[in-house]
């Protein structure tokens, strides 16, 4: 069983008995009203071994990256982080001084996003560290954005460039297991800065929601990509009972990428479309928005809403058309 099957598995059974729960389990963030405010709550959890791997990860990053996970789902939602608390466990191995520069990550995100620390939670671990980030955020109740709101015709867009995470990860693998099996071959990083940076230190994208503010666009369904492209775009569709259209060509996927995937034998879209971490944002808008979306630095249209039955479809570069899939695609034509 997939993680979003067992999610909804032991879910199921679950339903909001409060009127101030406006949003419960199937967004990027849960969606709470306090009088006249709407608050947005979102939680994650980083597990040594399964989300980081500290032979390679600078603990300084980690912290900016737990942050940036959190505050990540509360742009998604077109609200304002404010918020978060984070709780540890960590094992013996690891120094006061270790914990040290993973706080000193999380200072310089929470100075970046303006964001305050209000709390936690601390434990030792006999497994391995574990972080867990709840961020809190608010927005007016007219201004909130979720998964749900895509209608057929609406443009699909996309900020910055995507696949370059999963690159990077694949390429600190690589060095790690060259490593690992003769310990004098030193790791050779070079030539690979943005990919690797883009996996380590990713970045939330406050400006992308600025702009959107800016231009008084108001996205009809938005998700931050943390699961690749398609599995989040598949979000959107079930959530909006909608299809989707998408053009392969039309992906954004940054030159360096494109280098490191073809290296390490992958195709550059599977980067982008199962690749995850790009903490970038996909959302939705009318077509009557396609001029001035178009001319906006930073954002991509790559494809268009469809109804329900005309299912999920990604036009390729030889102009055929292919299934996409929550991890990959199938051929159909
Ligand atoms: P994201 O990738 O945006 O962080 P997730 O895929 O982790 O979102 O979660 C999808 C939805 O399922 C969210 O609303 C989240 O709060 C909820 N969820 C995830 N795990 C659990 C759980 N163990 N119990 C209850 N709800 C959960
Ligand atoms: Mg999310």
């Amino acid at each position: 069983m997939g993680e979003f099957r067992l999610i909804d598995h032991l879910t199921a059974g679950f339903t909001l008995k409060n009127k101030s729960s406006v949003k419960g389990i199937g967004d990027d963030a849960a969606v709470i009203r306090i009088g006249k405010n709407m608050f947005v709550l979102s939680t994650d959890l980083l597990v040594e071994g399964i989300h980081f791997n500290l032979i390679y990860t600078p603990l300084k990053h980690l912290g900016y990256k737990a942050v940036v996970a959190g505050i990540s789902d509360i742009y998604a939602m077109n609200a304002r982080p404010m918020q978060i608390t984070i709780s540890v466990a960590v094992s013996n191995k690891i120094s006061v001084e270790s914990l040290e520069e993973f706080y000193s990550g999380i200072k310089v995100a929470c100075e970046r996003f303006k964001v305050d620390l209000i709390g936690g939670d601390t434990s030792s671990s006999i497994t391995g560290m574990m972080i867990s980030i709840t961020a809190v955020g608010i927005s007016p109740a007219d201004k909130l954005v979720y998964r749900s709101g895509a209608g057929v015709n609406d443009l699909i867009c996309v900020s910055g460039n995507l696949g370059a995470a999963y690159a990077g990860i694949q390429i600190l693998e690589r060095e790690r297991r060259i490593f690992q099996s003769d310990k004098m071959i030193q790791p050779d990083l070079t030539g690979y800065d943005y990919v690797l940076e883009r996996q380590l230190k990713p970045e939330a994208r406050k400006d992308i929601i600025d702009l959107l503010e800016k231009t008084g666009i108001l996205p009809t369904s938005m998700i931050d990509i943390s699961d690749g492209l398609s599995s989040d775009l598949f979000h959107i569709c079930k959530q909006s009972q909608a299809g989707c259209r998408i053009y392969m060509d039309k992906i954004p996927i940054d030159e360096e990428t494109v280098k490191a995937a073809r290296e390490l034998n992958i195709e550059p879209v599977i980067c982008a479309l199962n690749g995850g971490e790009d903490y970038e944002l996909l959302f939705t808008v009318p077509l009557s928005k396609s001029e001035i979306i178009s001319s906006m630095k930073g954002i991509t249209v790559i494809g268009h809403i469809t109804g329900l039955d005309w299912g999920k479809k990604m036009v390729t570069s030889d102009g055929g058309e292919v299934e996409l899939k929550a991890q990959g695609w199938n051929e159909t034509v």
